[in-house]
């Protein structure tokens, strides 16, 4: 029907017959956020067997994934009172939730300051301050370590007067958004038929909450893979039935891979059926993958989501249906994704097919 009208509308100039149904206006940034799209991807559902379908948060206003935990964290200090009007909100963050949270500050009328650990990409911290957030990046130590980006946040917001820090990590509110949000949209957008789904965790809000209520919805027969990066030490926790080793390693891709079970993951880990850890060069190959095959523009965790969709249907076998995420655009991370010399740096130059290193142009 779309397709015969746009066919329609290329060789008369125009159509009268509508294209798509549009969505109804709605209030402000804050109203904006969800009710992304849910895109398959052709290519890897071909060579797969399954529909592999990714939720393209990206496409949030504030263009991640993280946007939706920002609300709630921000909702849910205002319900406890614990913030009034011209208050400041403070966040430990990679990055994508404090971006999130300078805009619902801005649409809300708050000020936001921001910890992150010095690693992260400075497209993140160049839009962070474009937004008006007052950003401190910090050396990156261990959780464990008082300097640790999340405790300074908790003590700048505790010098203030009317501030509030919405620790992401612990406070489940954020788990919340993704229960009341996100696992609805996909069990909508696919009529329950939902055999898989599987992403990669940071704070372990979007995998918790999603898992929570597919599993709630499909009684129980929705599986539910974790994905890790190297250097995180999920994989290892649920392959172990819940040893917690020491971190060690590291990975390209930035706001995910974990020290330890956060209180968003801890109490739906048990609804983890199965874990993967998936290599950068495969991360990495597949943010090239998607520009070139679908046209998407994404970062290295959404990559690492589609390559673990990929081996959940290799295990899960033909016909099913898999669900990820794609956390947020590569525009976040293109002086490095797209850096030969960066990529070179981190001894990735043969994870990228000669084919697709026309790409790496900067
Ligand atoms: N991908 C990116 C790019 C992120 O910034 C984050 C959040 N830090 C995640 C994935 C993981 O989301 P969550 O915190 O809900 O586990």
């Amino acid at each position: 029907m779309i397709r015969t009208a746009l066919a329609s509308s290329l060789k008369r100039g125009y159509s009268t017959t509508p294209l798509i149904s549009a969505a109804k206006p709605v209030n402000g940034f804050v109203g904006a956020i969800g009710n992304t799209p849910l895109i398959r991807l052709n290519q890897v559902s071909e060579e797969t067997g399954c529909n592999i379908y990714a939720k393209a948060e990206f496409m949030n206003p504030g263009g991640s994934v993280k946007d939706r935990a920002a609300l709630f964290v921000v909702k849910d200090a205002e319900e406890q009172g614990l913030i009034k009007p011209g208050g400041t909100v403070v966040e430990g963050t990679a990055g994508n939730t404090g971006i999130g949270l300078a805009h619902v500050c801005r649409a809300k009328g708050y000020k936001c300051v921001i910890y992150m650990p010095n690693t992260q990409s400075q497209e993140k911290i160049d839009l962070l301050r474009m937004l008006g957030a007052e950003v401190y990046p910090v050396p990156a130590v261990a959780f464990e370590n008082p300097d640790n980006y999340n405790h300074q946040a908790a003590r700048h917001a505790k010098s203030l007067e009317n501030a509030v820090w919405t620790n992401q990590f612990d406070n489940t509110a954020n788990r919340r958004a993704h229960i009341e949000t996100t696992g609805p949209e996909i069990w909508q957008q696919l009529d329950g038929n939902v055999d898989g789904f599987t992403c990669a965790t940071g704070t372990g809000g979007t995998l918790a909450g999603i898992a929570r209520f597919l599993k709630e919805k499909s009684q129980g027969k929705t599986k539910i893979f974790l994905a890790d990066p190297p250097g995180s030490v999920l994989y290892s926790f649920i392959k172990s039935g819940g040893k917690l080793n020491e971190r060690g390693g590291s990975s390209i891709t930035e706001g995910i891979g974990q020290g330890r079970v956060t209180d968003n993951l801890q109490p739906d880990i048990k609804l983890i059926d199965d874990a993967l850890q998936i290599p950068d060069t495969d991360s990495l190959r597949m943010v090239y993958r998607l520009l070139d095959e679908e046209g998407i523009y994404v970062g290295a965790s959404s990559a690492l989501n589609v390559v673990a969709a990929v081996e959940m249907a290799k295990k899960l076998g033909p016909g099913k249906n898999i669900v990820t995420i794609l956390c947020d655009g590569a525009y976040r991370y293109q002086s490095r994704l797209f850096s030969k010399k960066w990529i070179e740096s981190k001894g990735l130059s043969d994870a990228i097919p000669e084919h697709l290193k026309k790409y790496a142009t900067l």
